[in-house]
């Protein structure tokens, strides 16, 4: 076996509860919020909590690298102003702080956002920034940028605002990049044939490195291709098709990291992780 799909599953009444939910779909990797993702402060993970996800684990049998926690939708790394970037480092911090607690060797967040008062090119700055003084206090765990749809302000959707941030990150083994296939097909990078997919991937290749590859979230579109617009939808359901997710699933480049749905129904994930594992030739 050498895909490892799973979902965003929920984390409510501790962390390890996410391991449980996980197994119970038929998951083989998974995502969560190691906290409230709507707060910006949290309970500190003490012994126990720590102790029950990490027995919880061992008995999963899934790996701590098939596992991509998701920090605060609140935090924004790139904010122009001052005092309220530094709010969203300390949290930021933190959420690497909670994944390092927990033996966990990645956290996926989206790049953040120049809300129109100062340029992508600062914003960027900014970015990097924020990562490398995070990487200076913290160990062992990655910080995997997500790629956006590129809603309002949102910088992440074109590769090139991720590759100009990870060429300012100072320790390159400690970054990395999740690609949602919805965000990715609305920001204007076409999967839904052969061509198109095998074009989009080699751009990636070219601008920003497999290597950097760390996850995937797998989800179909709502949203109209290049529309901009983040909407997941059910797979085969959306403006996608399930011919991109077939094209994933034989495709040797995304073994082994985490392919985690975010799609809008929790209650056929079983059936869309069955039919993403029957799609192996
Ligand atoms: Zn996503
Ligand atoms: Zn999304």
């Amino acid at each position: 076996m050498s895909k490892f799909v799973g979902a965003h599953v929920s984390a409510s009444g501790g962390v390890f509860n996410a391991v449980e939910n996980a197994v119970a779909i038929g998951a083989k990797a998974f995502a969560l919020f190691t906290k409230n993702q709507r707060q910006w402060s949290a309970k500190e993970l003490d012994s126990e909590t720590i102790d029950k996800f990490k027995e919880a684990l061992d008995k999963s049998g899934i790996l701590p690298k098939h596992i991509l926690p998701h920090d605060s939708y609140l935090i924004n790394l790139g904010h122009p102003e001052a005092d309220k970037r530094e709010k969203s480092m300390d949290a930021f911090l933190d959420e690497v702080q909670r994944c390092e607690l927990l033996g966990l060797d990645r956290l996926n967040f989206h790049p953040g956002s120049h809300l129109k008062k100062i340029s992508e090119d600062e914003s960027l700055d900014k970015i990097a920034d924020a990562m490398n003084r995070t990487l200076d206090k913290t160990s062992g765990v990655s910080l995997v940028l997500e790629n956006t749809a590129g809603q309002g302000s949102n910088l992440g959707w074109k590769f090139e605002h991720l590759a100009q941030i990870i060429d300012k990150v100072e320790d390159k083994s400690r970054v990395g990049v999740c690609i949602d296939t919805c965000h990715m097909f609305t920001a204007g990078y076409d999967i839904r044939t052969r061509e198109a997919y095998d074009k989009t991937w080699s751009e990636f290749d070219k601008v920003i490195g497999f290597k950097y590859l760390m996850g995937m979230h797998i989800n179909d579109s709502k949203a109209k291709f290049a529309s901009r617009v983040d909407r997941h939808h059910s797979l085969g359901k959306g403006e996608i098709g399930l011919d991109a997710f077939r094209f994933i699933m034989n495709d040797k480049r995304m073994d082994d990291i985490p392919l985690i749905l975010e799609t809008i129904d929790d209650s056929i994930w079983k059936e869309e992780i069955e039919l993403l594992y029957s799609f192996v030739d």
